[in-house]
This record gives C-alpha cells, structure tokens and sequence, in this order.
C-alpha cells in the first residue's frame, strides 16, 4: 500500500506546504483514492504519477476549507479532460450541496457522473478492487471523519504440503488454486481452492484522519491499524496560547495516544504554518518532531508534501523519498 502527500499545512497554505490532501493506493495499481482536498490539490497532482482519470473516490474528513476547496476545480479538470467513469465522493452531505452549488452557479456540468456517499449515513465504504474503508467520528468544532483503509484481497501461499497429500499433481491447476478458482479433478473429485491457501498475514490497515482534538477516539480503529496518519497541528506550548477553541490536537497528544495503542508507524501531518522547515528558526517543525519523540517509541515521521510511503506486507513503513525523517526514541 502506498500513501502520497499533496498537502501537510494547517489553515493556510506555505511557499513549501500546501492545504489538506492526502492519496492511497495499491502498489503497481494505477487506481488510487484521494483522502481531502484542499484549495490548488489538482496543482499538486500535477507533480505526481497520479492521473485524475484513475481516480476511484475521493474521501473528505470535514467541511472546512483547507479540506475541500480544492474539490470544484479537480473535479471540473478530471471532466475537460475527458473523463467519464464515474467517481465516488464520501463526504458529510454538506459537501454535495458545495458541490452542486458551485456547478450550478459557474453554469458548469461534468462528463461523469458522482456518486456522493454521506458519511454520517453508514459506517463503511468498499470500492471495486483494492480496499474495505471504515468511518470513524472524531472531535472537532464540525463533525469530521477518519478513514481507515483496510486491505481486500490477500495473496496467501499455496499450501503445497496439503496438495501433494492430497495427491494433486503439480500442474496448471496448481495455478489456477492459488487464484482461488475451484477445481473438477480428472478423477472426479472437486476441489475447494480456499482450502489449499494459507492466509500468512493480516490484511494491512491505514488511518487517515481529519482534524481532532480527542485523539481516543480512534482506539477501536487503530487496535489493528499498521499506520496512523493524524494532524499535530501545534506543540503544547502554542496549542496553550491558541486556547481551546483550536479543537485541533499537539504532538504530544497525538504520540501519547499512538504509544498507548501500540501502533507501530506515526505519520504527523496537518501542521501550523507558524512552524518553520527550517530547524534554526523558533517555533520550527523540528520543535513538533522533538515534542512527539519524547512520548512515542515508534516509528515516526513527520510529512511533506510529495512524500511517498509505501506500507509493506510485514507491515514496516519505509518512506520512499529520502529526507526528514525523525525516528523516535
Ligand atoms: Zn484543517
Ligand atoms: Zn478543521
């Protein structure tokens, strides 16, 4: 599974960060899901592999602008462009009304049809091919929604032991097991593919979250959760001063929480442009990265745009890109 960072900054965009965005994928698939979509994420796009005509749905945590204002023009580049698959939008119903209005005001219609799934109405999503995606309430100053993308289909190993015991040739059908395809034996007997697959590992699990001041909300979801991708919008001392009407979450509560689950991989992301990338400044991202280390013994990572994660079947997270990593404690 792979994860692709279009935008890391809280509110307001940087010279280095954009607003909200966030794509997932299969490895090797073209199709991929974008997770927000906050104002100029179809610039960002530009920049990446990505291609609007590949994407498959489209996820939005909350209302709020550096989420979603970026949704009328990438969905009305992805119709000049000639797409006409339709495409999925999960989102709280407000979205569809920002959506419609929008289209209707610019006088614009689309080459595609939009499917808008509201996510106060059910708990989870399943697309076509890759992944089960489950919904989660979280805190904030409007509903707002984590996504947990939990692998479909798992490739386990032929159980070749079990085959030869039960006498069936090495063979084309062998094959043919491993895909799941049941088989007719020449001798008549008839052979449950399932059977001959051994399940080796657990489906892998992504959280990405919108904003969230109680980051507890997510012990259900993350029990079994590979990686967690949540906002650290301010260290403690900054989040004092905003007072509580930021209803966002620190760096420490945030690690705290992560070390308290279990979860081996912390991607922070969602930070406060006050933070500055470089380290010699005061506030400075590194001061985030510091204050996180000091409560969580995973492995953690701080995001930029145009990161690329890939999550792999052992469930390690290797960040593909090469700089600002920040291992923990
Ligand atoms: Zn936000
Ligand atoms: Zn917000």
């Amino acid at each position: 599974m792979e994860i692709i960072f279009l935008g890391t900054s809280a509110g307001t965009p940087t010279k280095s960060r954009n607003v909200s965005a966030t794509a997932v994928k299969k490895a090797n698939s073209k199709l991929w899901s974008l997770i927000d979509c906050g104002e100029a994420t179809q610039h960002q796009i530009l920049h990446t592999k990505l291609s609007l005509n590949n994407l498959e749905s489209i996820f939005i945590t909350h209302v709020h602008g550096d989420h979603c204002y970026g949704l009328p023009g990438l969905l009305a580049s992805a119709s000049l462009a000639g797409r006409i698959t339709p495409l999925t939008i999960i989102a709280p119903a407000l979205i569809q009304d920002f959506v419609e209005n929008t289209q209707r005001i610019s006088k614009s219609s689309l080459s595609y049809k939009i499917n808008f799934i509201h996510v106060e109405e059910c708990k989870e999503y399943t697309d076509g091919n890759d992944f089960d995606v489950e919904f989660s309430e979280l805190s904030h100053c409007v509903p707002s929604y984590a996504y947990t993308f939990c692998e479909k289909k798992i490739q386990g190993k032929l159980d070749i032991a079990k085959l030869q015991k039960d006498g069936i040739k090495a063979g084309p059908c062998w094959g043919e097991i491993h895909k799941g395809i049941n088989q007719v034996l020449p001798d008549g007997r008839k052979i449950n593919a399932s059977d001959y697959i051994l399940a080796d590992r657990k489906p892998r699990r992504i959280i990405v979250c919108g904003d969230n001041d109680t980051p507890a909300l997510l012990t259900n979801a993350a029990g079994s959760a590979n990686v967690l991708i949540h906002e650290a919008t301010y260290t403690e001392d900054v989040s004092l001063k905003v007072g509580k009407a930021s209803q966002h979450s620190t760096a420490k509560t945030v690690a705290q929480f992560a070390e308290e689950v279990l979860i081996n991989n912390l991607i922070l992301t969602h930070f406060s442009p006050r933070y500055c990338r470089n380290k010699n400044s005061s506030p400075s991202i590194a001061d985030i990265a510091n204050e996180a280390a000091n409560y969580y013994s995973g492995s953690l990572f701080l995001a930029n745009d145009f990161d690329m994660y890939l999550l792999n079947k052992d469930g390690e997270l290797q960040l593909l890109s090469n700089k600002n990593k920040y291992v923990g404690q």
